[in-house]
């Protein structure tokens, strides 16, 4: 039985690959074909131009192991990472992948089977979900793998409930689109949560490990869906939740992946309570952090290299939190070299510079950063009311070098909100200010910067986004 998530990655490959798939390689979290994309977030991203018939490949099947990260953007699951048992920042997303080929019945089928008989899931345990519309995966489902009806829902757009499940999937407001089939894991009912399409799904009992989306339209500007003359299919099953089932553990924190990874961060910080939940946040935040520097994303104050700087900030103030008194953040790179197995080609290849950008990036923080906590404790002491104002959250910000979900990620453990609308005032104003002192042509920085709070601006000024009175 495949025990390991770095068997399981090799199982799932090799499944695909004797059902007639290509296996291709993970391609980088910087997304190569799709400007409009912060950072790669599904397998589908690397064959979207396949999917739209403009790329043509040799194959009409693939399958990947696809590194993912979801901190930023459409998908964004930051805030989840220390809350809930299921997500990450990065994981991996197992795919297979029919351009054109098979369609609705192999597309179940496979999955059913790899579940069933290759993992030997107890089908007791799984509930699938189909489009609202969609009675041909429903009646595959009823009739050809003989799933008991109460065990199939249909989902509809669900357009603003409060809950999550959409099974009506779109690359954009036209072009290929299509009803989703999911897989659902009922860990069991000494956990939270309710089955999906229902106010509770969101509590972690129920979890989705495979979304199969049936791509069947073409969404015309005016509305109108044209059935596509060659349908095709895209699938994506989160690694480290199917991982969680086989290895029989309910958190993908408790994984063997995690495991390690949590034990080295307890190691280096000194920490004894390996439950405690900023390891868990430390261990996600390396993986993420340090392959988006492996694909070549460097910190900074603009686009994704400030996605990559909040995150690092964020781990470090988990750190700080747990005791940490030197850097510990970049030591985590070895151990998760050696975790990720196969997957971490590249990151291997680049491991001197990841390690160098991580330190930096700490120590830099690290000057401002027990100076700025002090600020944010002072103010929330004297805080009347539940809301943080926008003009502390932005001091932290432009002094301390707080981006705004850190603080964010602070209040919350204490039941604060941010006033995040009062934090992008205060941040225009600085920017008109920065304008009009602009026009004189004098240097402002060197003039005005001597306030003995301004250390930490050093590296704002580097990026041209320097705050100027
Ligand atoms: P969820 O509803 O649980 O947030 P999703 O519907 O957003 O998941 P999909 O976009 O359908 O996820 O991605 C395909 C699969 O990838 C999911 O079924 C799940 O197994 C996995 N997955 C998605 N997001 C994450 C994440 N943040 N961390 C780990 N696995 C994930
Ligand atoms: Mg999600
Ligand atoms: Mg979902
Ligand atoms: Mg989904």
């Amino acid at each position: 039985m495949y025990k390991t998530t770095a068997e399981l990655r090799s199982a799932f490959l090799a499944f695909f690959a004797k059902n007639g798939h290509q296996v291709v390689d993970s391609s980088s979290l910087v997304p190569g074909n799709d400007p409009t994309l912060l950072f790669t977030n599904a397998g589908m991203n690397q064959f979207k131009d396949v999917f739209l018939g403009l790329d043509k490949r040799s194959y009409t099947r693939a399958t990947t192991s696809q590194r993912c990260v979801r901190a930023g953007g459409k998908h964004n699951d930051l805030d989840n990472v220390g809350y809930t048992a299921r997500h990450h920042t990065f994981f991996e997303m197992l795919g297979n992948f029919s351009f054109g080929d098979y369609f609705k019945h192999d597309a179940i089928r496979f999955a059913w089977t790899f579940l069933t008989e290759d993992l030997k899931l107890p089908k007791e345990r799984l509930c699938v979900t189909v489009y609202e519309t969609d009675d041909e995966a429903y009646n595959i489902w009823k009739d050809e793998i003989g799933v008991p009806e109460d065990c199939i829902i249909r989902i509809g757009d669900n357009k603003g409930a409060p809950y999550a499940s959409d099974n009506f999937w779109q690359m954009g407001d036209t072009g290929p689109c299509g009803p989703c089939t999911e897989i659902f894991y009922d860990h069991g009912d000494h956990i939270w949560g309710g089955r999906p399409g229902t106010p509770e799904e969101d509590g972690d009992r129920f979890i989705e490990i495979w979304n199969i989306v049936f791509m069947q339209f073409n969404r015309q500007a005016d509305g109108a869906m044209d059935p596509l003359p060659k349908p095709s299919v895209d699938t994506g099953m989160g690694l480290e939740r199917i991982a969680a089932i086989l290895q029989g553990v309910h958190s993908n924190y408790q994984i063997d992946i995690f495991t390690k990874l949590i034990a080295k961060a307890a190691e280096i910080i000194g920490v004894e309570d390996l439950s405690n939940n900023s390891l868990k946040v430390i261990a996600d935040h390396i993986r993420s952090c340090a392959f988006l520097v492996a694909d070549g994303v460097m910190p900074s104050n603009e686009g994704r290299g400030y996605v990559l700087r909040r995150i690092i900030r964020r781990a470090v103030r988990h750190g700080n939190k747990l005791g940490a008194t030197d850097t510990f953040f970049y030591k985590l790179v070895p151990t998760l070299i050696e975790v990720m197995g196969d997957a971490a080609k590249e990151l291997k290849a680049s491991q001197e510079i990841v390690e160098k950008a991580l330190k930096a990036e700490e120590e830099q923080f690290a000057r401002t950063l027990e100076r700025g906590l002090g600020m944010l404790d002072q103010a929330l002491e004297a805080l009347k009311g539940d809301t943080l104002d926008g003009e502390t959250v932005f001091k932290l910000y432009d002094t301390y070098g707080f981006p705004v979900d850190l603080t964010a990620d602070v209040c919350r453990e204490r039941n604060i909100n941010v006033d995040e609308a009062g934090f992008e005032t205060a941040m225009a104003e600085q920017r008109r200010r920065a304008q009009e002192a602009g026009k004189f042509g004098t240097d402002y920085n060197a003039v005005l910067k001597i306030d003995g709070e301004t250390e930490f601006s050093g590296y704002d000024n580097l990026t041209g986004n320097s705050p100027v009175v």
